[in-house]
């Protein structure tokens, strides 16, 4: 049996669930389960909830398959799951011998969320912390992804308990921060910004919504919440991979249930230079 120093600590963090300074931030990682090949996992995140990281991370899967890769969608936000409503699938999630099988959606996105384990769907999910962790690790675990080149994970918003437990448990290529102008300015995402550089999650990039409106008259730019946001993204080093306008085309399909048919490119850009990085790394 390995020594204990005074404070009952044998330096061995893989039998001991304590969560100390010295700890490791990455031995906390879990597998996925044995049916899963997944190249890259990708968290969206954002300092806050409403600034759109729930349509964020739906337009990057979209758009990844877009591209021609196999991609995955966990919705982790459990209190406010949304997800199935923007892909139109109403239907509860099935299960066999071998685990949980995702919806799939009519792109061929895979789908878990825990809006397709409830019986009634306007149900609020009333668990603390731990129980909502413990279903997204089991959302990681047990669902049957298969072979995957992308599984996006839809975050819930801020530094809690359930995206600290994505953050040590799922092995994370990198995260994306989704914030809306004034947050960026305000710096509102560097909570969220630490958060994955204090676990050694590379911040892949800032993505920045709500930008501006297009004046359906004139076609003029505005920039309902400011700018700024370059200088912003520059003083946190980190890349501002695209910027997205509020586009009331966009929350009738969410609302619809056609997201996937949207013909916009503003996350073109942001889904470009992710494929490139990662690819790059395999
Ligand atoms: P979050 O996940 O950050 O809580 P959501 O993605 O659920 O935010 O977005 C909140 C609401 O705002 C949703 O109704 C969504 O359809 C809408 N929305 C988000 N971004 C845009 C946008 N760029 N244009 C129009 N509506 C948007």
């Amino acid at each position: 049996m390995a020594e204990q120093n005074a404070q009952g600590c044998s330096g061995d963090c893989s039998s001991c669930g304590e969560s100390c300074a010295q700890r490791d931030p990455k031995s906390l990682i879990e597998p996925t389960g044995e049916y899963n090949d997944i190249k890259h996992v990708i968290g969206v995140v954002s300092g806050k909830g409403g600034v759109g990281k729930s349509m964020t991370a739906s337009m990057l899967a979209v758009l990844l398959k877009r591209m021609g890769r196999s991609v995955g969608l966990l919705d982790a936000d459990i209190t406010g799951p949304s997800i199935p409503k923007t892909f139109g699938i109403s239907a509860r999630a099935m299960q066999n011998e071998i685990g949980i099988l995702p919806a799939e959606t009519k792109t061929g996105i895979k789908l878990i969320s825990i809006n397709m384990m409830l019986e009634e769907k306007d149900s609020p999910v009333l668990w603390r912390g731990p129980i909502i962790a413990g279903a997204v690790k089991q959302f990681w675990h047990d669902v049957v992804w298969g072979a995957l080149d992308y599984l996006i994970i839809d975050c819930p918003p801020g530094t809690g308990d359930v995206p600290l437990t994505v953050f040590q448990s799922i092995p994370l290529d990198g995260v994306v921060i989704v914030t809306s102008p004034q947050d960026l300015v305000a710096l509102i995402v560097k909570k969220a910004y630490n958060m994955a550089r204090m676990m050694d999650i590379p911040v892949l990039g800032i993505i920045e919504n709500m930008s501006y409106a297009v004046c359906p008259d004139c076609g003029k730019k505005i920039e309902l919440f400011g700018s700024g946001s370059e200088s912003a993204a520059e003083e946190l080093g980190v890349p501002l991979l695209a910027k997205m306008p509020i586009d009331p085309s966009l929350s009738r399909m969410v609302d619809n249930g056609e997201f996937e048919r949207f013909d916009c490119d503003y996350l073109v850009p942001a889904a470009e230079a992710i494929d490139k990085k990662l690819n790059k790394q395999a």
